[in-house]
């Protein structure tokens, strides 16, 4: 029997860290702090930590992975999974990574001879994955952060063999919203088309969302794309794993970069970077800037004195992904995770309901 216990990131924003026992065993699905100031870590104990075998680790966000460190100084010394390109993203070294390439997807990786693990591509981030797990004789789907529509980046499931889920957990990220990532990115290529004297200033998250918005402006527009120092290892990644990349999609990529310079450019900078914000908002005056999720003008007093425009894309399941996820996984119990809209007693329809 799995005894399951939520340390953080169900019904909130954040700190995304999941116990499992079995047999007196544990795993640990990801290991988040909240992105707050406080940083608050998921609920750890040293009796978590004594039991604990193994770590799945989804990606490289901070909500996922920042408290690693925190693991370590508790004592724990065994393995923590995660891709090859998750680990190039991680800003510290820890020892105990133990990473997977492409070459193994869909088969079985084993961890030891009670636990093993298939994974695939969850389309929030370049090198961000889902895992089907084995544990003793029960089976566990953990989504990680999931973005089904993304515009370059794939995201799969588990090959349909009958399985039906012990516990399945769903990242619920949007779940109080209906969106098309396609159509937003349509719109945003009508809105830029419809101001030719004017550059865009996008702030950017370190993330698949700012990738895809960049692929598609440089496909649909005649502008020349820049992008800030800050997010240029993040395009390096899509260069090292094609694999994770919709096959027709990859060429798009590349003509990224050859783009011819036009007047007017759209320029693609850090959020994060407040201080390289505020400079290209004075370098240029008359920019528009363009805000794609949860927005942040608080934080860049100068860039407010500029036109601004959102267009929310998503970086996470919304309600009808949520529906459509619910009824492709079959699970004994599903916990929705990431999101203050939803908690432990959440379901969603499992009758065959239609967007539209
Ligand atoms: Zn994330
Ligand atoms: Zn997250």
């Amino acid at each position: 029997m799995l005894s399951v216990e939520i340390l953080g990131g169900v019904g909130e924003y954040g700190r995304n860290c999941f116990y499992i026992e079995n047999q007196r065993q544990a795993i640990l699905l990801d290991c988040g702090i909240m992105k707050n100031t406080q940083k608050t870590p998921p609920n750890i104990t040293f009796n978590h930590i004594e039991k604990l075998v193994a770590v799945f680790i989804s990606h490289s966000h901070i909500d996922h992975v920042g408290a690693l460190p925190i693991l370590q100084n508790m004592g724990y010394t065994g393995p923590i999974l995660m891709s090859h390109t998750t680990a190039q993203q991680l800003p510290l070294l820890i020892p105990q990574v133990r990473t997977f390439y492409p070459d193994t997807i869909g088969k079985w990786i084993e961890v030891n001879e009670y636990l093993a693990f298939q994974w695939g591509y969850s389309g929030h981030l370049i090198g961000s994955v889902w895992y089907k797990i084995r544990f003793f004789d029960e089976m566990i789907f953990f989504s990680g952060d999931y973005v089904v529509d993304s515009y370059l980046l794939k995201a799969t499931l588990p090959e349909e063999d009958g399985t039906v889920y012990d516990v399945a957990f769903i990242d619920s990220g949007h779940a109080e919203k209906c969106i098309r990532n396609l159509e937003v990115l349509q719109q945003m290529a009508m809105y830029v088309k419809a101001h030719p004297n004017h550059s865009f200033i996008f702030p950017s998250s370190f993330s698949g969302k700012t990738v895809d918005i960049m692929t598609y402006l440089s496909e649909h527009t005649t502008r020349a794309i820049r992008v800030d120092a800050k997010l240029q290892p993040l395009l390096a990644h899509y260069d090292e794993e094609h694999e994770n990349i919709w096959p027709n999609k990859v060429m798009l990529l590349e003509r990224l970069k050859q783009k011819q310079d036009s007047h007017h450019v759209l320029y693609f900078v850090s959020e994060q970077d407040v201080a390289q914000v505020e400079e290209l908002a004075m370098d240029y005056p008359t920019a528009i800037f363009v805000h794609t999720g949860y927005s942040r003008h608080a934080s860049n007093p100068a860039s407010l004195k500029h036109i601004s425009e959102e267009f929310f894309y998503k970086t996470h399941p919304d309600y009808w992904d949520l529906v459509e996820l619910s009824q492709r996984l079959r699970a004994r119990q599903t916990i929705y995770f990431h999101s203050t809209h939803t908690n432990l007693t959440t379901t969603f329809p499992k009758e065959e309901l239609k967007r539209d």
